[in-house]
């Protein structure tokens, strides 16, 4: 059960006002609120133990090895990867995809084939045709239907003794399709081919278990988890992560350096060169640990009553339409009202404190398939109110009226 009171209490942004009016936070899609244990965990690191990790005999340096190291192993047990060091702290999805993206270069042959999705986010499109650039390799896009599904069908068609990497996201950001990964990742092996799943979207709303799922590599960021922004995991299995080369060269990334030659760091460190983002690191494990003591299953319980009475609500509304109706979504909402430019709508609707995201949602070929610029995203977290929705329906219909 969600105390919505109590939850709603440990974020202090939800006390805000906006345009003089009590804040309405429906974009979590693109990030979401920090809980004060967070936010105080930041602060803590800095005016505490603030100090480099991996280098240092003194004692401060050892404290915050020790407590970015069990960062880790928290998002480890969250994550139910079999070893620690399979977890690669990075900056963000974005970043842990272009290891995977670049690390494939020297793997990867002329005419070997790559499949991706319609739904997926720029971020898992744009680096795989550069590695296509690179490599001669060639991408496939899995299809999807009126209402936001993969195609599985076409899948089975595009699989073939070509095709070496599978990339799908586990939920799609636009639309809020959760897609079915076990078996995309099932029908990939089956013609050996690796996968990687860009769990951005679906980290906030249910807990992944990578060798449940068998996953090659898994990514996602702490930012859209209550966790701050830069910083995310790369999950790779042991004998992935030990077949991919160095994806940036740098201090901590080494066994020894000489100008003859350089040998790299065992797993994880190999791909963590630099100072990393420390406070983030030990802040997202916080963020993970108050996430699970809400629970999981009662996080999706609750956002998907949010769903429901959002999508009844706003289908009240004339003209209201909404891309993406998959039998299986998390709290998404994308939608247009006539032919009202989405800008538009979420311009006025912002006057009145409610935060929507407008545009293509860095999900250009998905607006391609219903041939629309944009849309207007509603997307709801666990501390979102039925009352909130009741605000954005009043000021789309305020929106609507000033528009039309
Ligand atoms: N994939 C998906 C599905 C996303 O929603 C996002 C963020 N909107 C990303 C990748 C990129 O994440 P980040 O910007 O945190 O790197």
């Amino acid at each position: 059960m969600i105390d919505i009171d109590k939850i709603r209490a440990d974020f202090p942004i939800l006390k805000e006002k906006v345009n003089g009016k009590p804040l309405v936070y429906l974009d979590n899609a693109a990030t979401s609120q920090k809980p004060q244990v967070v936010i105080d965990s930041i602060v803590n690191y800095y005016s505490t133990i603030n100090a480099n990790i991996h280098r240092g005999v003194h004692t401060l340096s050892q404290v915050a090895t020790d407590a970015y190291e069990e960062a880790r192993v928290k998002l480890q047990h969250h994550f139910n990867a079999q070893n620690s060091y399979e977890i690669i702290l990075t900056a963000g999805t974005t970043h842990s995809i272009n290891i995977v993206a670049t690390g494939f270069t020297s793997l990867l042959k002329k005419g070997d084939e790559i499949i991706v999705s319609t739904l997926e986010h720029h971020s898992n499109i744009v680096p795989w045709q550069m590695l296509c650039e690179r490599t001669g390799a060639i991408l496939k896009v899995i299809p999807i239907n009126h209402e936001g599904e993969l195609l599985m069908d076409s899948y089975d068609e595009l699989l073939t003794n070509k095709t070496k990497l599978v990339f799908v996201n586990h939920v799609s950001n636009a639309l809020g399709t959760i897609n079915p990964i076990k078996e995309i990742i099932d029908k990939a092996h089956a013609v050996g081919a690796a996968v990687l799943i860009d769990g951005a979207q679906s980290c906030p709303h249910i807990k992944p278990d990578v060798q449940a799922l068998d996953v090659d590599f898994y990514v996602a960021s702490a930012h859209k988890l209550c966790g701050p922004t830069g910083v995310g995991i790369l999950y790779g299995k042991e004998e992935w992560l030990n077949k991919l080369p160095p994806y940036q060269g740098g201090g901590e990334m080494i066994k020894q350096v000489t100008f003859e030659k350089t040998t790299y760091a065992g797993l994880p460190h190999k791909f963590e060169a630099g100072t990393p983002n420390i406070a983030g690191g030990i802040a997202f494990g916080v963020a993970i640990d108050y996430m699970n003591e809400i629970g999981f299953e009662n996080i999706a319980a609750y956002e998907n009553e949010l769903l429901t009475y959002a999508t009844k609500k706003l289908l009240q509304i004339e003209g209201l339409k909404i891309y993406g109706t998959a039998k299986q979504k998390t709290a998404v909402i994308s939608f247009n009202i006539g032919d009202i430019h989405p800008f538009d709508i979420g311009s006025i609707i912002d006057k009145l404190g409610i935060a929507v995201r407008t545009g293509h949602h860095c999900a250009q070929p998905i607006m391609a398939f219903y041939n629309i610029p944009g849309t207007v995203r509603a997307s709801f977290a666990f501390y979102n109110t039925f009352d909130e929705i009741d605000a954005l329906y009043d000021a789309l219909v305020r929106a609507q009226m000033m528009l039309s």
